[in-house]
């Protein structure tokens, strides 16, 4: 019933793929780069000459040019240039070397802090060019810190000061790269600037002029040109849709491709289902399905009817009634005297998964097995000869389940929990493994349809926006640590009349000095504001079975409340616990914070989340433009603030999601490169209702047209497919 994909056998045309072209040389050798900025470039993730060609800009600023002194005004990035009549050493801190340049329109004031070591160069009657940006103080123009070049000096500038003055004398934009102590962006920016032109001889062009015409793109070449080097800001816009196009596309014809075999090669056994199972099955649960889950049931029901494998992705937010769809599907397959698998990412979910359903079958002959590194070999022996004798109907389990010496009788449906957490590498064990079986995939991160279709190109969507009936809303608020206490004392109003409480702290893996260490956080409450009540801890280092003790203990209300990691953060359902506090809340993700609050809110009482955090009331809007440390500094306290106001404002997890993402920030999706998702270094067009559609639309024009990439035209883009994606989408399926 269940074929295998089989190796295609069509013989490899066009170049040698990967590791063997110019751009696949160390950066070591190229101009302006030795070992100790090869090394500098490793740490910034730069290896080859390609690597340091896709090492975009994070930031553009914009130099005017020279400028005469009267002209100056605050916030611009100017050269001036002019004698120097006076200079001053400052030990006084902050210590400051400070000279006066003058010239006919006027006069401006240099300050570099920590530079006493300047007063042998600059001297007064030396003539000098500064860059740097103006700022006005007591109603003078001054520069802090500036980058100079000494005119007829017989002193030479240090070459770490020195801009070439020509270049600072015309306006233009000067590029702003990620950059480490070791490695400052200006080095990067002139490592490439001598480099470019012979890098861009290597690139490429994937697409015929006329294709990129049609679709106001620019070629890779140039692209690559104008986001280094851009002219002005329309050609950095451009720059970035252009690349952005081509590494979507790239993706999505992976993902097509990948696609396309599986759909043409491979047959699943078709699970069909009458009226009377399906009347079985309702009857195990003690509501009706909401009109959502019904939805997504029906297209359930039609994918798994079909001799090919479902692969579908099921998202909604924590709470939303995903596991029952889930297990609605799994009984077609047990119904269809097959077996079903669940497998979640952590021993902790797949725990809580297998006493959920344990619930849900408690009246059903259905027989479960949990498969975890928490088991004994002796029930691992006896759960493995159970799945492959077919005693077992369903299996819970981790990763577990993808070893080898797993054998089911008859596997018919596949569902994966939390797929956002296993990599792209191991969504291709999965897929490889599992090639015939259905799958469903269930992510409570929900994110915008385009943006699923796109990084999940492979996957038909399935979304439950609404939530099961008899939920109250739960109120969310940010408050300064500075209020703490006030927080505690209204919990303990709230314990006296019944309620429970979650309490949660940064992971103690963090071990740092100021974070919270939860059991120190446990034993605070225990002794102090809370000592009435009993007090428990739940964190990933304890064993399963204390685990679960802690939790049984919580869900029979021995415990009032539970000072945890996030190893709550998915699978808790104790609807008598109605309230949160999660401590320092700036240190989680937002997504993260959403599945936290997500644990409350599941009974008929109201419900209150409290983000305890110093970013609370922090301005959101960005500071005058300045760059520098103290900028970003600002910047993350400033981003954290704006990912605590979404919580107060949004419950929606998919609009979450989608503020999350625009909060990132460029070349910063954190998200998707820790889920091995690739890089996308744009993350403005993966909202983009144009660009998304156009990406899909020609990959999947290029899949149907040649599947294996035989055609002299797409030989390019081979090239490039196999070097990115090789290893997930596997020689068998590109020819
Ligand atoms: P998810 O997997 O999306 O987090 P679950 O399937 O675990 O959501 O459901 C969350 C809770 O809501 C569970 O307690 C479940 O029993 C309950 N539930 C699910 N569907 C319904 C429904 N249609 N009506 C009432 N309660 C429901
Ligand atoms: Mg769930």
């Amino acid at each position: 019933m269940i074929t295998a994909m089989g190796a295609q056998t069509i013989p490899a045309p066009g170049p040698a793929p990967a590791g063997a072209g110019p751009l696949d040389q160390p950066v070591q050798f190229m101009a302006g780069v030795g070992p100790r900025r090869t090394e500098a470039f490793a740490k910034l993730g730069v290896a080859t000459r390609a690597d340091l060609l896709h090492y975009y800009p994070r930031a553009y600023i914009q130099f005017q040019g020279q400028v005469p002194v009267a002209q100056l005004r605050g916030g611009e990035n100017v050269t001036v240039r002019g004698r120097i009549i006076e200079t001053r050493r400052i030990r006084r801190r902050p210590v400051r070397f400070e000279a006066w340049l003058e010239e006919d329109s006027g006069r401006c004031a240099l300050v570099w802090f920590n530079r006493l070591d300047l007063d042998d160069k600059i001297v007064p009657g030396v003539s000098l060019c500064a860059t740097g940006m103006v700022r006005i103080y007591n109603r003078l123009p001054q520069m802090v810190q500036p980058r100079f070049e000494l005119l007829d000096s017989p002193v030479a500038t240090p070459a770490a000061d020195r801009g070439p003055a020509d270049r600072w004398a015309t306006a233009h934009l000067e590029s702003v790269y990620p950059a480490t102590v070791e490695l400052p962006s200006a080095a990067i920016a002139r490592i490439i600037r001598e480099n470019l032109a012979e890098m861009r001889g290597h690139v490429p062009e994937w697409f015929p002029a006329n294709f990129l015409a049609e679709r106001n793109l620019l070629g890779r070449s140039q692209a690559l040109q104008q986001i280094h080097q851009p002219t002005d800001q329309t050609a950095i816009a451009q720059a970035r849709r252009t690349l952005a196009y081509h590494e979507v596309f790239l993706y999505q014809l992976a993902v097509g491709i990948k696609r396309h075999h599986q759909k043409n090669l491979v047959t699943a056994r078709p699970l069909r289902t009458d009226e009377a199972v399906d009347r079985r099955i309702r009857a195990l649960f003690e509501f009706q399905l909401t009109a959502g889950q019904n939805h997504v049931v029906a297209q359930l029901r039609r994918d798994l009817a079909r001799p090919r494998p479902m692969n579908r992705l099921l998202q909604g937010d924590v709470g939303s009634g995903k596991t029952v769809v889930a297990l609605y599907a799994m009984l077609m397959a047990v119904a269809a005297s097959a077996q079903a698998a669940l497998l979640a990412p952590t021993t902790v979910l797949a725990e809580q998964h297998f006493l959920t359903l344990q619930r849900y079958l408690a009246r059903s002959r259905v027989r479960l097995g949990l498969l975890t590194s928490g088991v004994t070999a002796a029930q691992r022996q006896q759960t493995l000869a159970a799945l492959a004798g077919g005693t077992l109907d369903i299996l819970v389990g981790t990763h577990a389940l993808l070893r080898e010496d797993l054998r089911f009788k008859d596997l018919a449906l596949l569902v994966v929990d939390e797929q956002h957490k296993f990599g792209v590498r191991q969504r291709a064990v999965i897929r490889d493994r599992y090639a015939g079986v259905h799958t469903l995939v269930m992510t409570a991160t929900p994110i915008p349809r385009t943006l699923a279709m796109t990084l999940f190109g492979d996957l038909d969507i399935s979304s439950i926006e609404e939530l099961p009936p008899g939920r109250t809303p739960i109120l969310t608020r940010v408050v300064p640590l500075a209020q703490r206490d006030k927080v505690y004392a209204f919990i303990r109003g709230q314990l006296q009349a019944g309620r429970q409480a979650f309490v949660v702290a940064p992971s103690i893996e963090e071990n740092a000095r100021e974070l919270q260490n939860v059991a120190q956080l446990q034993r605070q409450l225990q002794h102090g504001v809370l000592r009435n009540f009993h007090i428990g801890l739940l964190h990933g280092r304890m064993d399963s079975a204390q685990r679960h003790r802690v939790m049984e203990d919580f869900r029979q209300r021995n415990i009032d409340v539970l000072v945890c990691t996030t190893v709550i953060e998915v699978g808790v359902d104790v609807p008598n616990a109605t309230l949160m506090i999660v401590e320092h809340a700036d240190r989680f993700g937002l997504a993260q914070l959403h599945q936290l609050r997500g644990r409350i809110g599941r009974g008929r009482q109201r419900s209150l989340c409290v983000f305890l955090s110093d970013a609370a009331g922090v301005k959101t809007q960005m500071p005058a433009a300045g760059a520098g440390q103290v900028a970003e500094e600002y910047d993350s306290t400033r981003r954290a603030a704006a990912r605590l106001a979404a919580l107060e404002k949004y419950s929606s997890g998919f609009k979450i999601a989608e503020e999350d993402l625009k909060l990132r920030g460029m070349g910063e999706l954190v998200g998707t490169r820790q889920s091995g998702h690739p890089d996308f270094h744009f993350p403005e067009f993966l909202f983009d209702g144009v660009l998304l559609p156009l990406t899909r639309r020609d990959a999947l024009a290029v899949v149907a047209a040649d599947p294996h990439l035989i055609a002299p035209c797409h030989q390019n883009i081979r090239a490039n497919l196999l070097r990115q994606y090789g290893d997930a989408i596997t020689l068998a399926d590109v020819g």
